[in-house]
């Protein structure tokens, strides 16, 4: 049953940047900007990619008897992936979504690669705020390079006296990213150039000596390391259900729809234990 607002929007790319050599930013803009208001900076959209040569974003509809988008035809249907709320300037009528550059295999990051300006994506939305995160006093977040733009959104909302561990993977020293905070945070940087063979993530979250008392964990990263860290975490370390968000936001191998329903289901079986 749909009990929230959705946000269907379509937008043109206004400008791009590159963050670092791995990362790019596309501005999007359009008419339907303040649809986009309401919402919390950190939270996840899906984007809309029309295939190549249609000049025009073709929506599923959503079929919430079986939770599946309705099919399509071939020849216009969008290609669907999970991105992330990453800022909007409302003066400048923009909103702006974070690409990990991996490469062409995958129709979202092939996109970012080559999009210019006047290039349309669609963007589907929950409309209003919601709390991105457990509150506490000590935080340990923890991610790969899909996972910045969502922690990249956690250090700019912590107050001053939050104090916290931040271990982020990226392909090189190269694609460090000047992440912005108030709070006093650790900064560790961990470089792979090959994050679909795996990943020393989970090695490194077990060398460290992890905050007690009130806490808050946030793990977004390939499926593999979120699954261990998760298990690490729960089981060894016998952090509550309340105290960790870990979620697994791609699988090495697989493409981001076809790994969807395994990932939510590890997910959802984890949070139940
Ligand atoms: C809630 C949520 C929020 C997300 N937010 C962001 C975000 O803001 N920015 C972002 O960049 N990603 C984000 N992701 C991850 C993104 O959805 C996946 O990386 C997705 O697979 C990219 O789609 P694609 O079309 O480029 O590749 P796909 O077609 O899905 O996959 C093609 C191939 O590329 C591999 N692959 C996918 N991602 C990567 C990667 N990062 N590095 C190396 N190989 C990869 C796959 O395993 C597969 O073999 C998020 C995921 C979730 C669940």
């Amino acid at each position: 049953m749909r009990n929230f607002k959705a946000i269907q929007a379509e937008f043109t790319v206004s400008r791009k940047e590159y963050i670092t050599p791995h990362y790019i930013r596309i501005f999007l803009t359009g008419e339907q900007v303040p649809l986009i208001e309401n919402t919390t900076i950190g939270v996840n959209n899906k984007i809309l990619i029309p295939p190549k040569g249609v000049r025009q974003i073709h929506f599923p509809e959503f079929d919430y008897d079986t939770m599946q988008w309705k099919p399509q035809p071939e020849e216009t249907r969008p290609s669907i992936r999970t991105y992330t709320h990453r800022g909007i300037d409302l003066e400048k009528n923009e909103i702006w979504i974070d690409f990990v550059a991996h490469g062409d295999e995958g129709p979202a990051s092939a996109w970012a690669i080559e999009s210019k300006p006047g290039d349309l994506l669609g963007v589907l939305m929950k409309d209003g705020k919601i709390e991105l995160y457990g509150k506490a006093d000590h935080y340990f977040l923890v991610a790969d390079a899909t996972g910045i733009p969502v922690l990249a959104a956690i250090l700019e909302d912590l107050p001053t006296e939050a104090k916290g561990i931040c271990i982020i993977e990226v392909h090189g020293k190269e694609d460090e990213q000047n992440l912005q905070t108030n709070a006093d945070i650790q900064f560790i940087w961990i470089h792979n150039e090959h994050p679909q063979q795996g990943s020393k993530l989970a090695e490194v979250v077990k060398e460290q000596v992890l905050p007690e008392g009130s806490r808050s964990g946030y793990v977004a990263a390939e499926f593999s390391s979120v699954k261990e860290i998760r298990r690490y975490l729960r089981k060894e370390k016998q952090w509550k259900q309340e105290e960790l968000y870990a979620y697994s936001y791609w699988k090495s191998g697989v493409t981001e729809d076809k790994s969807a329903a395994e990932r939510h289901e590890e997910n959802a079986d984890a949070n139940t234990q």
